[in-house]
């Protein structure tokens, strides 16, 4: 399965800058390592402040005439780039299982997902509609027309290396933006590919370029501070997002915030309750439990509790952890040794203070350093440290409620507001709790949510603006009005 890398077209170690691959200045490298076996897999270019610099001032050499096609055209391009991402889905894929560790059938998922996001949006360019508007005097009219912000920064994180990308590059391409990528130095290897992809696709010099480099401030500080740049779209975690805001606000840059979640997944009583294990399973296991959406908190109502835990326990058991290019594997290494340990802190934190583990509970050695037990853990509560952290690892603690009332304050009794689940059969609790959820996203009977047809995105402290959807694109145009006078 694991394609021969070192011929692959698409293993780029230097970094793609104004349409050439370049390397760093300071003719410095960095390792990229295989999260599953320690495995060195590439050294790469270790871009820095002045490399970012250039690729601003690409990007802003290329907007104008970007900007200037007709959005057919743009679409068209965007339609080859789409074309060759799902034509490469399996070398991609195979980075992407590499570098990040996911299991190979979920990469390919993801290759799909992220490609989905240009498709969408190569039609979106066309229907930037402008507005007619009824006039407020007789000798004027009144119009907008909607344009591209101009410069976009993109910086990105590793959970998700292709899709991360292509939600925020495929409406700022359509937009008629220009935009200058900062992925995460765990996962440049899928965001390269990208690069060479759209390359290949005809995507004017310029008008897409990839840095990549290990010292983030500095990369992020010209991406934030450079005036050229008109807007930052940021993905990551939330003390990240808050620092570039506040970098953001000295030259008053628009900005899109995708950042953390505590995501509550409600089971009541009146649930059916092998959709709500499927559910569960759906939402929190993905990725290794490494997903922003990631149900993170699992409240069940007293009634179904046991039932649930241990329906849960069953599916858990039969759970593969290893390798993702093995076959059968369904949980991967967590990204890095880091990773392992906070997992292990929240865990090993909960059981002191009571909590038990019905399923797994430690790490999972014999698979790798960095790998984790897929776990379960029951009579969980929220003055625990793994109420209020995301855990980012594949563990799911049960915590129990009686009143529907109870479940919603629990739910809400948090600064995030990405996703949220729950399951019932009762249409009266359906609207009440869907509407008392103070969470950008709620996912009803349903544990996978994210599409490029609906908005995504979070309210208080996860962040502010939606990605895909019709509403996506609005992240990367201004509304122009013009007044027409003299008529
Ligand atoms: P995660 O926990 O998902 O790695 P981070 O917020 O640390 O989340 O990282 C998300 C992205 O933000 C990565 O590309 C990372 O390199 C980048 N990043 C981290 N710190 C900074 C910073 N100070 N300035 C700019 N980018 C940063």
């Amino acid at each position: 399965m694991q394609a021969p890398l070192s011929k692959s077209a698409l293993l780029k170690s230097q970094s793609y800058i104004g349409g050439e691959w370049v390397e760093a200045k300071s003719g410095k490298t960095f390792p990229i390592i295989n999260p599953a076996t320690g495995e060195h897999i590439v050294d790469v270019a270790d871009m820095g402040a002045d490399e970012t610099t250039l690729a601003v001032e690409a990007a802003d050499k290329a907007q104008k005439a970007w900007q200037a096609l007709t959005a057919k055209e743009r679409a068209t391009l965007l339609r080859r780039w789409n074309q060759l991402i799902l034509d490469n889905q399996d070398d991609l894929a195979t980075l992407m299982t590499l570098e990040q560790g996911k299991p190979f059938a979920e990469a390919k998922g993801e290759v799909a997902y992220g490609a989905s996001f240009i498709d969408w949006f190569a039609d979106e360019a066309r229907r930037l509609y402008g507005d007619v508007i009824p006039t407020f005097a007789k000798d004027r009219r009144v119009l907008t027309v909607k344009q591209g912000i101009g410069v976009v920064a993109a910086i990105t994180p590793w959970n998700f290396p292709i899709a991360m990308i292509t939600r925020k590059a495929g409406p700022a391409l359509a937009a008629g933006c220009t935009i200058v990528i900062k992925p995460s130095d765990e996962t440049p290897l899928c965001a390269l590919a990208l690069a060479e992809l759209a390359h290949q696709a005809g995507i004017p010099a310029g008008v897409l370029n990839v840095v990549v480099g290990q010292n983030a401030k500095d990369i992020g500080g010209v991406l934030t501070g450079h005036p050229t740049v008109r807007k930052l779209s940021f993905t990551g975690s939330t003390p990240v997002g808050k620092l570039l805001l506040s970098q953001c606000a000295q030259t008053v840059k628009r900005t899109s915030m995708e950042l953390g979640g505590n995501a509550p997944f409600i089971v009541f009583d009146d649930a059916d309750l092998d959709a709500a294990v499927e559910g569960a399973i759906n939402s929190k296991y993905r990725n290794a439990g490494q997903t922003c959406v990631c149900a993170n908190r699992i409240l069940v109502q007293d009634g179904v509790y046991d039932a649930f835990a241990e329906k849960l326990a069953a599916r858990v058991a039969t759970f593969k952890t290893g390798n993702g290019f093995e076959q059968g594997v369904t949980i991967g290494p967590l990204i890095n040794q880091a990773a392992v340990n906070k997992v292990e802190e929240l865990v090993q934190g909960a059981i002191s203070q009571g909590a038990k583990a019905l399923v797994g509970g430690s790490k999972a050695a014999e698979a790798g350093a960095q790998f984790f037990e897929p776990t379960i853990l029951t009579d969980v509560t929220d003055d625990m440290a793994i109420f209020s952290n995301e855990i980012f690892g594949p563990v799911a603690p049960l915590f129990r409620f009686k009143t529907e009332d109870e479940a919603v304050a629990m739910a809400n009794n948090t600064p995030f507001g990405l996703a949220s689940y729950f399951y019932s059969q009762n249409i009266g609790r359906i609207w009440r709790v869907s509407e008392a959820l103070e969470y950008g996203m709620v996912g009803i009977n349903e544990g996978l949510i994210s599409s490029e047809v609906a908005p995504f995105g979070g309210v208080k402290e996860s962040g502010s603006g939606r990605e895909g959807s019709k509403y996506g694109i609005d992240e990367y145009v201004e509304v122009k009005y013009l007044c027409m006078g003299g008529l």
